[in-house]
């Protein structure tokens, strides 16, 4: 299939095409829209009534100096989410006729961000919500999070010594940790340390299943997982623990699918299957009283229902969980546990979304309708220059689309042709740049005649001529900082222009980053079909900004961005909704981005070092003549002064628009 050609005409399109065309009402859960005047909205409250636009909250932004790209963070659509979950599973148990409760621990590692972990911990307080920890950095944070007694901290992740004596130590003050042991040798340190601190311990286990998730994370369960205790330990821990009469101390059960667990009957498989486990426990005395599913509920980041995405609401994970669990226990008689779940992604990825802004659209059609070709000039020259003004000239309308195909394997020959040529010297510079620009025009007629006749099927060199045309538009950010999962493992994300949503997008964009690497590109654009090499954007206007979003920014990518070409954190922004405030919302908190100099002292550059060398360097130009003494210090002061900018561009296009 191929997508439909977006008209040159502005006319015939409305926001509601656009809406449509970027597929929004398909991921953004209710929260985004496009608004009356063609921008990009957000309805953060449960209220549907109140909407923010999002080129207010950048031109406040722009107002008050901030430099893009930013990160926006809609606190309210963080505590929706996180509401969402919760009422998914009271609705669940309340329908099941469960007979215990649910809690949802925060798996910090998805997004550490204080005012992150803040704003979950507060909007999860009415449901009891606790927090859960994958390394001894992150336990450190946590521990001092628990909003009072019973919240529970869940300690994942492989733990040394000092961890588990720390876990211990917490317990005494009364707190309800849980260390999960994902090892045996664990579970024998964990025990000799609290029977020698004379602690009456409480731990989990992440049990190996025999199911493994599906999907791209599907190693993180399963017999080949790299986590978890196999079922013969388990028991010898049962053995062990019976042994010492110490069978309260097992009181949680834990599997871990992967994140975005594609199906929803593999879930519903380990939930039975470590169901069963916890009945076995209970009949042989044991009293668990958790038992633990993990993390992994999906976010359809593309709207799509394509094989392997998502495919289940979040009532409908909620309801297979309690389903599961509840018909196991109910089988073979014995209480209800309570619920806990690791849902990470799918409390965050909703509320940041990443502003960022264009430098240049750069196009490939750009010869002019009137080439005059130098007489002279190389026989293949003039046979290109033929073959476009054939292609070019309205007489020769209607060309079959068999005809189309042969000129273009003409075109590509003579493209091909000319660069054997240039390079064993036969094609002068000129020529081998003319017959470039021929080339491109060539292409773009080619397509645009091939598309009118509507070729079924689809032959191969039109989705090739669609491929090639695109223009690629230089966006003001680094994919290896900001959007890491699109570049690890092609996620793609919604990317939408953020205005202009009243005109139609006449221009195919691939877009590309600021770094100086092939990979630091955008490949990937959410589409109906599967594979999406281009995004519709808009050509761009003279001194006129073009900003886009990428959206559900809000799980893994800052926090696992990496500072390749010593790009650093962008600014970020928290804002809120509000029906008081001019345009609906207000900014509590500013983050500027990463400096230069900080970006440096990563890699153990210092200032005080650097500006001495340079000094060194511009006296010796000095007392040799080279510079006067008066510039040479202005230029010191213009390399020092870069130490305090952030690492991305001064967009010239937009640059001084914070004045006006
Ligand atoms: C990563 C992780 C999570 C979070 O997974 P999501 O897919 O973000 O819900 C939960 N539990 C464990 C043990 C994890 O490793």
């Amino acid at each position: 299939m191929t997508e439909k050609e977006p008209d040159s005409v502005a006319g015939d399109w409305s926001t509601e095409d656009a809406a449509e065309h970027y597929r929004v009402a398909s991921w953004s859960d209710g929260f985004f829209h496009v608004n009356e005047s063609g921008h990009m909205a957000v309805r953060p409250l449960e209220d549907q009534s109140l909407s923010i636009d999002i080129m207010d909250v950048v031109a406040d932004l722009r107002q008050r100096g901030v430099k893009f790209p930013a990160l926006l963070r809609f606190q309210d659509v963080l505590r929706a989410r996180v509401r969402r979950l919760n009422h998914a599973f009271a609705d669940a148990i309340k329908e099941a006729g469960y007979q215990s409760e649910y809690r949802s621990v925060y798996p910090i590692k998805v997004n550490q961000m204080h005012e992150v972990v803040e704003e979950v911990l507060d909007a999860g307080k009415p449901f009891g919500l606790g927090l859960e920890c994958g390394s001894k950095t992150e336990l450190i944070a946590t521990l001092a999070h628990l909003v009072d007694d019973s919240t529970l901290l869940i300690c994942n992740g492989v733990k040394d010594r000092s961890m588990l004596s720390l876990v211990l130590s917490s317990q005494l003050l009364g707190k309800n940790v849980i260390p999960v042991m994902e090892k045996y040798a664990e579970f024998e340190e964990l025990i000799s340390l609290a029977d020698a601190a004379d602690t009456a311990t409480q731990f989990g286990i992440r049990v190996r299943l025999r199911t493994a998730g599906a999907g791209k994370w599907a190693d993180s369960g399963g017999y080949q997982s790299k986590f978890g205790i196999s079922l013969p330990e388990l028991l010898q821990i049962v053995d062990t623990l019976k042994a010492n009469q110490a069978e309260h101390r097992l009181t949680l059960l834990h599997f871990h699918l992967g994140s975005q667990i594609s199906q929803i009957k593999q879930l519903k498989q380990a939930a039975k299957e470590l169901a069963q486990i916890y009945a076995e426990l209970i009949n042989a005395g044991l009293p668990v009283r958790y038992i633990d599913v993990g993390g992994g509920l999906g976010v359809n980041y593309t709207g799509a229902f394509e094989e392997g995405g998502i495919q289940y609401s979040l009532q409908e994970y909620a309801n297979a969980v309690v389903s599961a669990i509840k018909d196991v226990c109910d089988s073979r008689k014995v209480p209800h546990p309570v619920l806990i779940s690791e849902s990470g992604r799918a409390m965050t990825a909703h509320h940041s979304v990443l502003i960022v802004e264009t430098l240049g659209a750069f196009r490939k059609d750009n010869a002019e309708n009137e080439l005059t070709v130098p007489t002279d000039a190389h026989r293949i020259v003039h046979n290109l220059n033929e073959l476009l003004s054939w292609l070019r000239d309205p007489q020769a309308q209607d060309s079959g689309v068999a005809e189309l195909i042969e000129a273009y394997h003409g075109v590509v020959e003579i493209h091909q042709e000319a660069a054997t040529m240039f390079a064993m010297g036969f094609l002068p510079l000129q020529q081998n740049a003319l017959i470039e620009r021929m080339y491109w025009s060539s292409c773009s007629a080619l397509l645009a005649k091939l598309r009118a006749a509507d070729p079924d099927p689809v032959p191969r060199e039109l989705l090739e001529l669609q491929d090639l045309l695109v223009d690629q538009y230089l966006m003001d950010f680094s994919v290896f900082q900001s959007v890491l999962d699109h570049w690890a493992i092609q996620q793609p994300f919604p990317i939408v222009p953020l205005h202009r949503l009243d005109e139609r997008p006449t221009r195919r964009a691939l877009l590309v980053d600021l770094t100086c690497d092939s990979d630091g590109k955008i490949t990937q654009y959410v589409s109906a079909k599967e594979d999406k090499k281009f995004l519709e954007l808009h050509p761009l206007k003279p001194r006129e900004p073009y900003c886009l979003g990428i959206f559900l920014m809000g799980a893994y990518q800052d926090i696992m961005g990496d500072a390749h070409n010593l790009f650093g954190r962008v600014s970020e922004a928290h804002v809120y909704g509000d029906a008081s405030e001019e345009g609906n919302f207000w900014i509590e908190k500013l983050i500027p981005g990463t400096k230069v100099q900080d970006m440096l002292a990563q890699v153990q550059y210092f200032p005080n070092d650097l500006q001495r060398r340079m000094q060194d360097q511009i006296k010796e130009k000095i007392a040799t003549g080279v510079i006067r003494p008066k510039r040479g210090m202005e230029i010191l002061d213009q390399y020092t002064a870069c130490f305090n900018d952030e690492t991305y561009l001064i967009n010239h296009r937009t640059a001084g628009l914070e004045e006006g």
